[in-house]
């Protein structure tokens, strides 16, 4: 395996746009060890790039797809968990251009082998470092370094679980992280939802078209979620609330029968039957590598566009600019509002178009 820069990395004082000429010039002048050029050469031919996308869900693949049609032969740092969440799921119906569904690993197959073909390649494991505080950024993998003009990064958001085997048993079996995704498999049956914020209540509340009857299972005597979305789950007669109880265990074998609730007050055990339960404890967004490098919002979600608090360039056009010029952001780890695929896909889209005009603006 290639180090990256053995002797530390050279200065990028000089570099210019075209950092893989300079970096073949450096690599051919006097001094260089054997073993070193051959490092210098890889960084000149694999290691540089204008465009680095950080990310293989809809939006990092949708970027990628985009970035290379545009002639910008992207890497993509694709992650340890490659093709993302839809990887976690079977039936997508709510895709558009699949009108009987497709299999969320098939759909993100298509959507790799689709960026594959304009020329994106991929490295399989995380990014474990970013340098954004001078171009040519740099983007860490282990001991290898990858340098590019912009970067894009769609390192997507991860659902809060309650950490129970049998939910992670039964996940995609009956028990879910997105109503907007799965309520329509589960009309006329009894469903739970955990949680006691406004997105549980808003989960809950789209949940009620499809349920015959929806029990939240809050571990308070009090929601957390706004007035407003207190009052409208209150008058529904679809909708009760189960207060100080937590989920002690999923039942079911090979999809939900219910759960095992925990009173926290007693002590005591009850078991509530579903066909399906909605997790609804929040979501965590894949940032803790740019901590620091990137303003982040107080939930960890990249800060983009007109609301970033610093912004480079309010003027800009680029709606999907990070902090830091040159690094733009797509997908759920921006978005705490819609959380969908198409979304994802469509700010990846965005991402790839801001920066190639930014590039090309900047004379690359
Ligand atoms: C079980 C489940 C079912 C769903 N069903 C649907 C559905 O039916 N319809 C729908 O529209 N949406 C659905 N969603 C939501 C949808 O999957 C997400 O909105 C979408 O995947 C977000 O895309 P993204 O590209 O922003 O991020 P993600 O899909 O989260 O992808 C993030 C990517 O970043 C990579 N990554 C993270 N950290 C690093 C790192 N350090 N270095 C390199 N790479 C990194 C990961 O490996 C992954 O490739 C579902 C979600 C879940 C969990």
């Amino acid at each position: 395996m290639l180090k990256a820069y053995p002797e530390g990395p050279p200065s990028s004082e000089g570099w210019g746009p075209n950092l893989g000429a300079a970096l073949r010039t450096y690599a051919s002048g006097p001094g260089i060890p054997e073993a070193s050029k051959e490092f210098y050469a890889h960084m000149a031919d694999n290691g540089h790039h204008k465009v680095i996308i950080i990310g293989s869900g809809p939006a990092g693949l949708t970027a990628a797809l985009y970035s290379a049609r545009a002639n910008l032969s992207p890497l993509v740092i694709e992650g340890f968990d490659a093709g993302g969440q839809l990887m976690l799921t079977s039936d997508v119906e709510n895709y558009p251009g699949f009108p009987d569904g497709v299999i969320g690993p098939d759909l993100m197959a298509l959507f790799r082998k689709q960026a594959e073909r304009f020329g994106a390649t991929f490295v399989t494991d995380d990014a474990s470092g970013v340098d954004f505080s001078e171009r040519p950024f740099k983007v860490q993998v282990r001991k290898d370094a990858f340098t590019a003009e912009a970067v894009i990064v769609a390192t997507g958001a991860k659902a809060k679980m309650l950490g129970l085997e049998s939910e992670h048993r039964l996940l995609g079996r009956g028990v879910s992280t997105c109503a907007t995704c799965d309520g329509a498999f589960f009309k006329n049956q009894e469903l739970l939802v955990v949680g006691g914020g406004d997105s549980a209540l808003e989960e809950a509340l789209f949940l009620q078209r499809f349920a015959s009857k929806l029990a939240v299972i809050h571990r308070r005597d009090q929601l957390r979620a706004s007035k407003i979305m207190q009052d409208r789950a209150m008058a529904s007669d679809k909708i009760s609330f189960v207060w100080n109880s937590t989920v002690d265990e999923v039942l079911g074998n090979q999809k939900v029968e219910g759960a095992r609730l925990r009173n926290l007050q007693t002590g005591e055990l009850t078991d509530i039957s579903a066909g399906g339960m909605f997790v609804a404890i929040g979501h965590t967004p894949n940032t803790s590598l740019f901590r620091g490098h990137l303003e982040l919002d107080p939930a960890g979600y990249i800060v983009a566009g007109k609301n970033l608090s610093v912004d480079w360039n309010p003027a800009s056009p680029y709606e999907t600019r990070t902090s830091v010029e040159g690094v733009f952001a797509a997908g759920d780890v921006v978005d705490h509002t819609y959380r969908q695929a198409i979304t994802a896909s469509g700010t990846g889209c965005m991402a790839s178009i801001d920066a190639e005009r930014w590039l090309e603006s900047k004379g690359h």
